[in-house]
């Protein structure tokens, strides 16, 4: 197998279609995206039923297909009617599917006359369809019920990168007469990688080549009858699946298969609480336990907090990582104010201020952020700023303290709340986890560890990197609070919010006092100050300012030292220390032993000042590897979110552990 290519995020083509009538034609491949007959009968007849759906989905809590070739949905809007119709009422469906030309909104919009039966799936994915950019996009819907993976790009690239294994493949795609880039054996092994050890592929093509390949793979494969006029078409089975990771062993995740789908999580902060949601939307029962006596009462109860991902001028894995986290949130929230609930989001947009603002631009599609003048930018935000800046104009703030209570209402029936227990050791007993609390012993087999810088008071998460870092917000009473309209970010970041202004945040390390502090009010009016151009008002220059904090609150956020998240199961550090003490040598990865981990002791935490964009994806991550999912973000990001990547750093350095 080739080695991947490193991802980029690229803005992808969008679908060009030419309609003959109710046929999509694709100008691309000059070939159409379903039968001119009858569309609907043609995928149940070559995907659904020649990979025994609905009976391969009876009785199952979970089921996974992959796709390649999403084009206009007609698979997915197909094996969602039958889902919905056959499946059982509790079981998650994923649906993971890869697209190099993905349709737009307005394209899908034109399904709905096409196929007026399949209306609310369709509306549905455009609530929820993802920006045109390349990469892995996760998509809660049916609340919860179904999760779709739409990756943009190449089908071969962009599986490469993919953790899944799915129960049945849909390989579609355009005729390998006018698409042979996509039908070759690379694609077949990324296909026999994802796919389930006797786990099954069709595909309406019956190309020697095509089945060749795919028996090269390791798929059995064999013909059957087409639909309508063609002749033949391919089945097949897995028998003989490819042994290549795509995570060295020290980031390998054993499969986790709990007895009972049942949870505690501890912490009930926005981490704590979108790892619960997508739990209990994965099938799970959840418990949070929380030390204090209400929801989001450490550093995510803010009156408002800024929605945006971190600023890079080059790609990297981890600036990926922020935009993918970005987008998830986004979708979220939106889809939480759609069914009704206060988030609080207030897309006004975002201004970045940075040095040399023009250097961002060439690495990045310019969808995600624009230059903005010196100048220009009163225009945008109503104030005048002191440097030239970047605008994100579909970032934007929430209001965290508010969001998290009405989460809390929605979910109080579904998710058990323990308050004021506070969790103050982990031991394994048997298969379960005796947790110990102030109000006494909890038991589950599965722990979710969200309790930010208090994550490493346990034996068991010692050794990991967290550091509590004290921040303080100034909530400021000003006329700017008036005129400015948008978010306005540079060292701090100042939001407009009740008629006032909020502004911060100090960062003081290792402090965890929660008192106010002048000196800290001071500091963030100064912060503010020199965002700000020479003629507004607060702009004195001096030390005093004319603008009083009226009040403000004081938190603590938990911090790596590479300021990623840790998210993942929580490792065994003695095995690691053990296993992976030459790793200095040099020596090939493949000679070491896959990864030990405290089985059902999972950890999500860390997410320092930006937890509000990046909690919601790392829930899902958590989610997913729990119920041994498809991972929703790709496997380098997978890799840079692990609890041991500072213990794998110091052993590569050949350092000794400092715990
Ligand atoms: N399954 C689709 C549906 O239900 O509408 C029909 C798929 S259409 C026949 C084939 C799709 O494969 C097109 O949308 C095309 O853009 C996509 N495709 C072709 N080559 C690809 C490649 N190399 N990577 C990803 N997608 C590709």
């Amino acid at each position: 197998m080739k080695k991947t290519p490193q991802s980029h995020l690229k803005t992808v083509t969008p679908a060009k279609i030419e309609w003959n009538e109710q046929t999509p034609v694709s100008s691309h491949y000059d070939d159409i995206y379903f039968s001119r007959d009858d569309g609907v009968a043609e995928t149940e007849y070559v995907f659904l039923k020649q990979n025994s759906l609905p009976d391969a989905w009876q009785n199952k809590e979970s089921f996974t297909v992959l796709e390649t070739g999403f084009g206009t949905g007609l698979n997915f809007f197909c094996t969602l009617d039958m889902w919905f119709k056959t499946a059982d009422e509790n079981a998650c469906l994923t649906y993971i599917s890869v697209e190099k030309y993905p349709l737009s909104k307005s394209e899908l919009q034109r399904q709905k006359q096409i196929w007026p039966q399949f209306s609310d799936f369709i509306e549905q994915l455009i609530q929820n369809y993802p920006p045109m950019l390349s990469g892995l996009h996760s998509c809660s819907l049916f609340s919860g019920r179904v999760r779709l993976l739409l990756l943009f790009g190449d089908a071969t690239e962009q599986l490469s990168t993919l953790i899944a294994q799915a129960d049945v493949c849909f390989l579609d795609g355009f005729a390998p007469s006018k698409n042979q880039s996509m039908w070759t054996i690379d694609l077949f092994m990324q296909l026999a990688r994802l796919v389930k050890p006797g786990g099954t592929v069709s595909t309406f093509t019956a190309v020697g080549d095509v089945r060749r390949g795919l028996q090269q793979a390791g798929f059995e494969m064999k013909k059957a009858d087409a639909f309508g006029k063609k002749r033949h078409m391919l089945v097949g089975i897995l028998r003989q699946p490819p042994s290549q990771k795509l995570l060295k062993p020290w980031f390998q995740y054993p499969v986790y298969n709990a007895d009972k789908k049942q949870a505690l999580v501890i912490g009930a902060g926005v981490a704590g609480l979108t790892t619960a949601i997508a739990l209990l939307e994965a099938g799970w029962k959840v418990t949070i336990l929380e030390q204090s006596s209400s929801v989001a009462s450490a550093a995510s109860g803010n009156r408002a907090g800024v929605v945006m991902p971190r600023l890079d001028k080059q790609q990297s894995t981890d600036a990926r990582f922020y935009w993918q986290a970005f987008f998830s949130a986004l979708r979220k929230i939106e889809q939480y104010e759609a069914t009704g609930l206060e988030t609080g989001w207030q897309q006004t947009g975002v201004l970045q201020l940075v040095d040399d603002a023009s250097s961002y631009l060439s690495d990045w599609p310019e969808s995600l952020f624009t230059e903005v003048k010196q100048a220009a930018a009163k225009t945008l935000t109503g104030v005048e700023v002191s440097s030239d800046a970047l605008w994100l104009k579909q970032a934007g703030f929430i209001r965290p303290a508010i969001f998290c209570e009405n989460l809390f209402n929605k979910y109080r029936h579904q998710i058990e709340f323990v308050f004021d227990t506070q969790v103050t050791a982990l031991q394994k007993a048997a298969t379960d986890w005796q947790v110990q609390t102030s109000e006494g012993v909890f038991t589950a087999q599965t722990v979710i560890i969200c309790n930010a810088e208090a994550a490493s008071q346990f034996e068991q998460t010692r050794s990991m990197s967290l550091q509590a870092v004290r921040g303080q917000v100034s909530y400021l009473k000003s006329d700017l609070a008036h005129r400015l309209k948008t978010v306005v970010c540079d060292k701090g970041y100042a939001i407009p919010v009740d008629q006032q202004l909020l502004i911060g945040a100090t960062f003081s390390r290792d402090e965890l006092g929660r008192e106010l502090r002048d000196e800290d009010h001071e500091y963030n009016l100064k912060q503010f100050n020199k965002s700000l151009g020479d003629s507004e008002p607060l702009s004195n220059k001096g030390d005093i300012a004319i603008d009083i904090p009226v009040a403000g609150r004081a938190s603590i956020r938990a911090m790596t030292p590479d300021r990623l998240p840790l998210v993942g199961a929580v490792p065994d550090i003695s095995f690691y220390q053990q296993q992976y003490s030459d790793l200095a040598k040099g020596k090939k990865a493949s000679g070491y032993q896959a990864a030990a981990y405290h089985s059902g002791l999972y950890i999500n935490a860390g997410h320092g000042s930006r937890g509000l964009t990046t909690s919601f994806l790392c829930a899902e991550i958590i989610a997913a590897l729990i119920s041994d999912q498809a991972i929703p973000v790709e496997a380098e990001i997978l890799a840079r979110l692990h609890p041991a990547r500072f213990e794998i750093k110091r052993l590569q350095k050949g350092e000794k552990s400092s715990k």
